[in-house]
């Protein structure tokens, strides 16, 4: 072949054309500045605005981060219950909440409201962050200490908790208040169930009350970015920073997702052993919500349909004719992730039982089949991890609909995934995918509402570069 390995061996931009701050010490973390040698360039590069940006917030960050004496002063006066001065630093905290794929998304989306906001962005660890991530900001960690006093709460934090911004709303606790008797923080729920109220954090009058409160802790599921450009007080900002729409979870998430080195271990072996010396790389990610375990016969030609309609894969030759093949033959490889081992198993037998019309040979390769969603093991989301990020240095990729798992690499990769529509009936779909629109995730359960008319409102239809999803009707992406 002509391109026998993408790990590069001449020196790449390893700042991602100053995506990346320089100055980490290296061996602490190694994907920071190797990815680059596994990765595609970017589409575009990231606007200046964006990086002088990144640069203040990270300055910001070592000033206010953990334990910094601004910090500290914050924290104290917080434990006293009421706001009493203007404060130098505010915070947004990310409370650790769902799948892997999920929380990817709203990490970015919370890091992204920091910047909309000047706040710090500070990260509750949960079970398994400090495992998967290296820290993104240099010298202060974003790793919200153990010690913090609500720490234990987040678990309970829900529509009910007296802070709730939604639940304050609904019982009238801001109609006539005292401003200097605003809380120190509240607790903003934008988890799928959230309601009217709740919804109301996307309006820009709510948003000028927020400013007035130091510390917001944040606990979502959603990638909630496409109704922030909704939000005129952000609109210009947003612009400047992302010119191009179709990109802002792809920097953001190669800004700040960097996998340790014990993930990172996981990603680089697999990918020198299978997947680096192929003509092409194709990625497969299969992620059924059905009930009932697979595999499934419409869901496996539902897979092949699609990926020989749209020539990602050869037809296979069923009369082993001895054909003559003009061109030279190609080596693809599909990177498979499922649960499940099954439709792999079925893909790789089929192609190494026929040989392929057009002579190229294809190797099938799935990393995991872990058959069920574990939560609280170590080892499962690392792999996690690792296969979303192996997902996103293939050069064609099939996702499923409605996964974030299949959004990350998508993003990451800065690839447009052709996406297999869901199956209904337990029939495979016809035509049974069609490519995205843009390399964004889907925000999957956003608000239908106009703030200023206090009426409903069919938010994919109010600016070009917030369309309804291909994979859900009712979701929100950027294009
Ligand atoms: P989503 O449910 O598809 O939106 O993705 P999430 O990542 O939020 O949640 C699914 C979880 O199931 C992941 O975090 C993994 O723990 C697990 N999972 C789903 N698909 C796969 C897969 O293909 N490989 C591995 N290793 N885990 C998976």
């Amino acid at each position: 072949g002509d391109t026998p390995s993408r790990i590069a061996e001449v020196p790449v931009d390893k700042l991602l054309n100053g995506l990346l701050a320089a100055g980490f010490d290296e061996g602490s973390c190694l994907s920071r500045y190797q990815s680059a040698s596994y990765r595609k360039d970017s589409p575009q590069k990231p606007s200046s605005y964006l990086i002088s940006r990144l640069r203040s917030y990270e300055a910001l960050h070592k000033r206010c981060g953990p334990y910094t004496e601004s910090y500290n002063k914050t924290v104290k006066q917080f434990k006293s219950g009421h706001q009493t001065g203007t404060l130098d630093c505010n915070y947004v905290v990310w409370i650790s909440f769902s799948g892997l794929g999920n929380r990817i998304l709203t990490l970015g989306s919370a890091f992204l409201y920091a910047l909309l906001t000047n706040r710090v962005l500070l990260v509750d660890p949960g079970v398994d962050m400090t495992d998967l991530f290296c820290e993104p900001f240099p010298e202060v960690s974003w790793f919200l200490p153990t010690d913090f006093p609500l720490k234990d709460q987040f678990a309970s934090f829900g529509q009910k908790t007296p802070h709730c911004y939604g639940k304050m709303l609904k019982d009238n606790k801001f109609a006539n208040s005292d401003k200097s008797r605003f809380p120190s923080y509240l607790y903003l729920h934008l988890v799928h169930d959230y309601d009217f109220h709740d919804k109301l954090f996307f309006c820009d009058q709510d948003q000028t009350l927020l400013q007035k409160i130091p510390w917001l802790i944040m606990k979502t599921d959603n990638y909630f970015v496409p109704s922030l450009f909704l939000i005129p007080s952000f609109e210009q900002e947003l612009n400047n920073l992302f010119p191009n729409k179709d990109l802002v979870f792809h920097f953001l998430g190669r800004y700040l997702l960097h996998p340790t080195n014990k993930v990172w271990g996981l990603i680089t072996r697999y990918y020198k052993a299978y997947l680096a010396n192929a003509d092409e790389r194709i990625g497969i990610q299969i992620r059924v919500f059905d009930d009932g375990t697979g595999p499934f016969q419409h869901v496996l030609d539902q897979i092949l349909a699609c990926t020989i309609k749209e020539k990602l894969l050869p037809e296979i030759d069923r009369q082993e004719s001895i054909i003559n093949i003009s061109k030279i033959p190609k080596s693809k490889v599909v990177l498979m992730t499922s649960l499940s081992s099954g439709y792999f198993e079925k893909i790789r037998d089929m192609y190494w039982e026929h040989p392929t019309v057009t002579g190229d040979v294809i190797g099938i390769f799935q990393p995991s089949h872990e058959e069920y969603q574990q939560t609280e093991k170590q080892m499962h989301n690392e792999k996690a991890l690792a296969e979303m990020y192996l997902l996103s240095l293939t050069d064609v990729l099939v996702t499923s609909s409605w996964s974030t798992f299949g959004y990350v690499a998508q993003s990451l990769g800065g690839l447009k995934p052709w996406i297999l529509y869901k199956p209904e009936n337990r029939t495979a779909p016809d035509p049974p995918c069609r490519r995205a629109m843009s390399m964004e995730p889907c925000f999957h359960a956003p608000p239908f509402y106009d703030c200023k008319a206090k009426q409903g409102i069919d938010t994919g239809k109010l600016v070009p570069h917030v369309r309804h999803c291909e994979d859900m009707s009712w979701g929100l992406k950027l294009v």
